[in-house]
């Protein structure tokens, strides 16, 4: 491993808002705090700008909402603090961290990228420096799609837990192969020398047994990144406890989202005041990074009525 992608967790973190009450009521029926004793679930996201980073921490923190005692550490690959970012993260009532973890620059060009490691990173680095030795730790990308059952499940991580992932690469699987209740290898189409050949989303991390290990690493090195995490806490396979009714179920999915660029609408700026709604609208849309309005640029917007488009004074001056 060259030098550029080894070096050790020493990051410096970038806190931009975070909440530690539970404003939730109820979750799956019971009250907030029917689940008090239950270990803390922290749920690492990594996210970066693109048009579609809003509606996928939309749809996630409509999973996690019916999560309890779960900290979620929101990490984005940007240079800034979204604002945006931190109104929808308040208004879920999910004990959260956003964090600023922007790829170094050296990585962006390379190709491929290390995607989402800047801000695992970051995440690690927070876990480190609130000396947290409670809890489990699980890495959940934006764009998967997660089953409830895998919380219950990765809850009682006693060291780390293993669980097979859907829609991975060539088998559309990847995950442990278990015989008689213990992990005795993996499945997963490809290999490339990996000692654990797993996904991101495949398992969790008890955080009292992370703690032993304080040479804990994400390497920028992409393909790798699981590999060189359970390497870097010392994992042995017959540690390994398997979940998911001994893998034989798949609770966590990794769904990709159909990523489309940005446009630019061309509709006269004199128009989008409070006159009609789309000022209001499209201020909105470029807020969560979705499309722009230009009065030169980019397709003329078609505005119609009655199936006849008509020139954008008609509905709107
Ligand atoms: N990601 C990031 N910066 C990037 C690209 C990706 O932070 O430049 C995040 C992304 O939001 C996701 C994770 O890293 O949570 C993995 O990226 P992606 O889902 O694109 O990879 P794939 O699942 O296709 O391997
Ligand atoms: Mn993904």
């Amino acid at each position: 491993m060259d030098s550029s992608s080894s070096h050790a967790l020493n990051e410096s973190l970038h806190i931009c808002s975070e909440s530690h009450e539970d404003r939730r009521l109820y979750m799956q029926d019971k009250p907030h705090s029917a689940y008090a004793q239950l270990p803390v679930i922290y749920f690492v996201t990594p996210t970066y700008p693109r048009r579609e980073q809003i509606p996928e921490l939309t749809r996630l923190a409509h999973t996690l909402l019916h999560v309890p005692r779960i900290h979620w550490l929101v990490a984005n690959d940007y240079e800034r603090c979204d604002t945006y970012m931190d109104m929808l993260l308040n208004r879920f009532g999910i004990p959260f961290t956003h964090l600023s973890s922007p790829m170094p620059h050296k990585f962006r060009s390379t190709k491929p990228a290390p995607r989402g490691v800047a801000n695992r990173r970051a995440a690690l680095q927070w876990i480190r420096q609130h000396n947290l030795t409670n809890g489990v730790l699980y890495f959940g990308d934006d764009d998967n799609t997660y089953d409830l059952r895998l919380f219950s499940e990765i809850r009682q991580t006693q060291r780390v837990s293993m669980f097979p992932v859907g829609l991975i690469a060539d088998y559309a699987v990847s995950g442990p192969v278990v015989r008689d209740g213990k992990v005795v290898a993996f499945l997963d189409s490809w290999v490339a020398g990996r000692r654990w050949p797993v996904d991101m989303a495949g398992f969790a991390v008890n955080l009292a047994y992370m703690s032993l290990y304080p040479n804990v690493n994400m390497p920028y090195k992409p393909g790798y990144e699981e590999d060189l995490f359970l390497r870097s806490i010392g994992l042995h396979i017959d540690q390994i406890e398997p979940r998911g009714m001994n893998c034989t179920e798949v609770l966590v999915w990794h769904t990709q989202t159909k990523s489309k660029k940005a446009p630019i609408v061309r509709l006269e700026k004199k128009f989008l005041d409070g006159r009609s709604n789309l000022g209001a609208l499209f201020r909105s849309l470029k807020e969560m990074g979705v499309a722009s309005v230009s009065d030169t640029e980019g397709p003329l917007a078609t505005i119609s009525k009655n199936g006849k488009g008509k020139a954008h004074s008609y509905f709107l001056s």
